[in-house]
């Protein structure tokens, strides 16, 4: 156990974020890393930061954070389809605090591991707390999921249970009362989404287009409708939850659910003739898949209405960092 005064930056790197490479050709130590990437593949790269009371509560436990940090970009190769190859991470800590550095390098690296996605580089310095990954994939060249290509008359699905990150966010502010696991359920939801990697790779050539729910899925969904130039018709009842979300107020549960964010899920568009490629694509992968609505024309806009058909009013908004 070295003295965690004595443990420099570079101490640091070594101890906690090298490790052997394996696809890599050059991992940490040298002014870049080298990347090999299969012929006729492209290169997908996207990166995310997380600021404390800003993208995580301090109350996480250090192992959740290294978790999360990576999977919100994880997240981002899965919304285009793309395989993870390899991240860097550049990290700002206040203090060397090796019980942190200890249980954050390994949430991290266990989901590198999950995803043989190899920790190639960074830079640390001393600062506020601040991670910030880049994470690189390889899609065959122009197989990659994008936005703009959803179509009028396709189905709009959406992996996984939605809402309960933002439940558990209200948990934590006290607007709910969560009781027994109900808590840590949506807990774990919340500081430990999966990224649905395996499902983005196995909807290549069957989606049009898809995108992940990183802001609430009307906020992302929107997105996916304006670079398209498409509407959308959305069941709100239809939206996949957990037991513990569907205990929930019915407001709540619609708050949470459309306007909730943290998610990481995907929502994403196919033409009904690939209605069964979808389902195999969720059996492939593991993920459930559920069909929340359809692609409609532009015209028409963003419509909701429940199960029986009726309109439901969008009075919804999605996180903005510079409108909240
Ligand atoms: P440079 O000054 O050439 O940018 P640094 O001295 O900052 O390099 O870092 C030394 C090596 O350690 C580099 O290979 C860099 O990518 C790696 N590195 C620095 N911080 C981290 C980190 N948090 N995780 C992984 N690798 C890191
Ligand atoms: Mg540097």
């Amino acid at each position: 156990m070295t003295d965690v005064a004595t443990l420099g930056e570079f101490d640091l790197i070594a101890r906690y974020f090298t490790r052997d490479v394996r696809r890599a050709a050059l991992g940490v130590g040298d002014d870049c890393a080298l990347l090999n990437i299969g012929a006729g593949m492209q290169l997908a790269t996207s990166s995310d930061m997380l600021v404390e009371g800003r993208h995580f509560l301090s109350t996480v436990a250090p192992d959740r954070l290294g978790h999360k940090a990576l999977a919100v970009n994880l997240s981002d190769l899965a919304a285009c389809g793309a395989k993870p190859l390899a991240f860097t991470l550049a990290l700002a800590l206040p203090a060397v605090d090796e019980s942190f550095l200890d249980g954050f390098s390994r949430g991290l690296l266990a989901l590198a591991d999950a995803h043989d996605c190899e920790l190639v580089g960074g830079d640390t310095t001393r600062g506020p707390l601040n991670i910030c990954i880049t994470v690189f994939g390889e899609v065959p060249a122009g197989a990659a999921l994008l936005r703009h290509r959803a179509q009028v008359g396709d189905d709009l699905y959406v992996s996984g249970t939605l809402g309960d990150a933002r439940l558990a966010l209200e948990g934590f502010r006290g607007t709910v009362a969560l009781h027994g696991d109900a808590f840590e359920r949506v807990r774990v939801a919340m500081e430990m989404p999966q990224p649905r990697v395996a499902l983005g790779v196995a909807l290549r050539g069957i989606a049009t287009s898809a995108i992940d729910v990183s802001d609430g899925l009307l906020g992302d969904l929107s997105h996916i409708l304006r670079r398209s130039a498409v509407g959308a018709t959305l069941d709100v009842d239809a939206l996949p939850r957990s037991r513990v979300l569907r205990e929930q107020p019915q407001a709540l549960q619609r708050t949470c659910l459309l306007a909730g964010g943290d998610d990481y899920e995907l929502i994403f568009t196919a033409p009904p003739a690939q209605a069964t490629a979808v389902q195999r694509a969720a059996a492939d992968s593991g993920t459930a898949v559920t069909r929340i609505g359809r692609i409609v024309p532009a015209g028409d806009g963003l419509r909701l209405h429940d199960a029986a058909g009726a309109a439901v009013a969008n009075l919804y908004t999605s996180f903005d960092h510079f409108r909240s």
